[in-house]
């Protein structure tokens, strides 16, 4: 029997190591890898049932074009003449890659070098951008990178955990179980909860502060507050390694305990217990997700966040800092090439002509993008007004998942060509592929994912490649050969992309960047082959392994020190008299994205067999809705019919529906129809939060 074949789990930002070994009869054992640092061998539901979702009777198996099974060589110069042909009409600018924070590292560093140094526009974005944009843009305000400080390990050795804006519990399982067990071991340590609803997270929690949703930007701007005058300031800290605290402490001032309870919906008392414990605990993390993210106010409360920690100097040192915990596998792999519209590669900026001029030396590229592209939300809504007239989707399904989700559906019908690749053959988006291109799946190809900590760990192919299903990075260093750019895009495998992806972070850096893996620029096949996770930076020539930033300053704005960000809360005055309630999505403990994927395994299936909307019962009664009833939730754009599922753990005012379920999988229940297209100003990322509806018995 062959050895088990060390791999990472697909789904979530843990990242958790994988032992795969199929069997003689076809199907697939899977097991935790005890020597991953992401999981030490755990594994949750979603992770320990992948072997129940490999079965290939749902594949895109072909490729086709106008619904007609093609030779690959046809599909390929197809889409390379569609796009050639487009960028010659109307310029750069009209064609555009929408690509996911599913596919690897190797296949984002492609899709960037062909868009940003080929076709020489930035409109390539990513599904990346409805889950941590506002993540990102708020490490680059405050520390001039994209960096995230520290590693899961100081969730177990801090001696206070925030969370905020995260079930921790069913959206990042083995980070919480890891969590839960060192508060078994280690009773002292404390856990507060922030969150509209008390979810399963709150089982560990201390203290669940049920905030009215936004409502965290006064919590952590009157938090500055109290720390300062209760002098738990490092002087030193600031002095020595930040800007900007005196203007930051001016906004914060205005946030006394009785506005921050009014402007957070909680009492005095619990926004005072938590201000304290705060204060008393030098140890102490604050991980936060899409509940702070996905929100107009996003990147201001993750300012917020972290000016707490600066202002402390808990940052960056064993169980203190800020910690963004991201949603999917390889949203982190996705930033460290430039797969956002708005950064470069290797976190170059795109408006930095001299990083500019460095990416397209090493490219030598015809073209460099000289402006940020569009992001996500603005990209559909080019497609829609015609400015975009190709577009390729990649491992995505935006028909179900964008804000506004009709109106995506509507652009692309009307978009004259439309390419998606993909795994499985029947999406709402593929419904609207002019070109499909089968891609190859979990399992089947070789790469890189980082996880939430920095840790770039191999998925590494065991199974053969189904029909003529072939990975994306190969798609489209195919279309770049067709579009004349054979030379850069004459990738074989994905070690090559890699060394190059390892060399570009390090090329003329010295210390300048936070990313920067160029240890591993001359890596040989076999060691790719055979490499162990690894937490960046790793720079060539020197040995520190360093797993953690900023204790001793060194950030990366010009000057090297961190920028505090004055915070003002950017209420989003939501309901009305037409929508008086307050809508939120998120996830399900066993279900992952559009269900494609989880959909497959009756076990997962079976935890929560069809969407639902989680009222509270108070509420509920004031609606006359009984539990089990079907019920209209409505936006003004759109609406879904789904069963009340009333509970005490919800907000008063607010509705949560889960984002998984489209229209082949329930009735109705295909909420990003129903969520508007508000993003926040400084990332673009959707507010999937706080959207106003209202609510009715069907
Ligand atoms: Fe996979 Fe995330 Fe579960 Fe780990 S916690 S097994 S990465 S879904």
């Amino acid at each position: 029997m062959p050895e088990p074949v060390r791999t990472t789990c697909p789904y979530c930002g843990v990242g958790c190591g994988v032992l795969a070994k199929p069997q003689p009869d076809g199907s697939l054992e899977v097991a935790g890898d005890p020597e991953h640092p992401a999981n030490f061998g755990r594994l949750c539901s979603k992770g320990s049932a992948l072997g129940e979702t490999m079965s290939l009777d749902d594949r895109l198996l072909y490729p086709e074009i106008d619904g007609k099974r093609a030779s690959w060589d046809a599909a390929l110069d197809h889409v390379a003449r569609g796009f050639r042909e487009t960028i010659a009409a109307y310029g750069p600018g009209s064609v555009a890659f929408y690509v996911s924070g599913q596919i690897l590292t190797e296949d984002y560093y492609v899709a960037n070098k062909l868009m940003k140094g080929f076709v020489g526009a930035a409109n390539i974005d990513t599904n990346s951008r409805l889950c941590m944009a506002s993540s990102v843009a708020g490490h680059r305000r405050a520390f001039g990178s994209d960096t995230v400080p520290g590693t899961y390990e100081d969730l177990e050795q801090a001696d206070l955990v925030v969370i905020t804006g995260s079930n921790l519990a069913w959206c990042h399982p083995v980070l919480y179980q890891r969590l839960a067990a060192a508060k078994e071991k280690r009773p002292s340590m404390k856990v507060v909860l922030i969150d509209p609803r008390r979810t399963m997270t709150a089982d560990i929690a201390d203290q669940h502060l049920a905030i009215a949703p936004d409502g965290d930007t006064a919590l952590f701007a009157g938090l500055l507050r109290h720390i300062w005058e209760n002098g738990i300031v490092s002087k030193t800290y600031i002095e020595k390694y930040t800007q900007g605290f005196n203007t930051a402490l001016e906004a914060a001032s205005e946030f006394s305990p009785d506005r921050v309870a009014s402007e957070s919906g909680l009492v005095v008392g619990e926004v005072e217990a938590f201000f304290q414990l705060f204060a008393a605990t030098e140890r102490v993390v604050t991980v936060y997700s899409q509940g702070v993210n996905q929100a107009v106010s996003g990147t201001v409360k993750v300012n917020a966040i972290i000016n707490c920690h600066l202002a402390t100097g808990r940052i960056g040192r064993p169980g203190m800092g800020p910690f963004s915990v991201t949603g999917q596998p390889n949203a982190m792999g996705g930033r460290e090439v430039g797969g956002l519209a708005n950064m470069l590669a290797a976190h170059m900026d795109i408006e930095n002509a001299s990083h500019r001029d460095l990416v397209q030396r090493f490219w030598n590229a015809p073209r460099i993008a000289d402006k940020p592209g569009l992001k996500a939300v603005e990209m559909f809504q080019a497609v829609a007004e015609g400015r975009i007239r190709a577009i390729w989707i990649m491992a995505t399904n935006p028909v179900d998942s964008m804000p506004d989700a009709d109106a995506v559906a509507a652009a692309l019908k009307a978009c004259p060509l439309v390419v998606v690749s993909d795994v499985v053959a029947d999406t709402d988006t593929l419904a609207h592929a002019h070109v499909k291109l089968p891609s190859a799946a979990w399992g089947e190809k070789d790469g890189t994912v980082t996880n939430s900590e920095r840790r770039i760990s191999r998925q590494r192919a065991f199974l053969p490649l189904p029909g003529e299903a072939r990975p994306d990075w190969w798609q489209l260093a195919e279309v770049g050969k067709r579009m004349g750019f054979a030379r850069a895009f004459g990738f074989r495998n994905a070690a090559e992309i890699f060394r190059e992806h390892a060399a570009l972070s390090a090329l003329e850096n010295a210390g300048a960047r936070d990313f920067d893996i160029g240890a591993y620029s001359g890596i040989s096949q076999s060691e790719y082959d055979g490499m162990a996770p690894f937490q960046w930076p790793q720079r060539a020539g020197e040995d520190r392994r360093r797993t953690r930033f900023f204790s001793e300053g060194g950030f990366f704005h010009a000057d090297r020190k961190a920028r505090f960000v004055p915070v003002h809360p950017q209420p989003r005055d939501v309901t009305g008299k037409d929508y008086p309630w307050t809508l939120n999505t998120g996830r399900v403990r066993d279900h992952w994205h559009t269900l494609t994927r989880t959909g497959k395994s009756a076990r997962l299936s079976a935890h929560m067999a069809e969407p639902y909307g989680e009222l509270h019962p108070a509420d509920a009664a004031r609606l006359g809705i009984a539990e089990a009833e079907l019920v209209r939730i409505e936006s003004p754009h759109g609406s879904v019919v789904v069963r009340a599922l009333l509970t005490d753990r919800q907000r008063r005012g607010s509705v949560f529906v889960p984002m998984h379920w489209t229209d082949r999988y329930a009735a109705s229940g295909r909420i990003g129809a129903v969520a508007a297209p508000v993003t926040d100003p400084f990332s673009g990322q959707p507010a999937l939060k706080n959207v106003a509806v209202r609510i009715s018995r069907f």
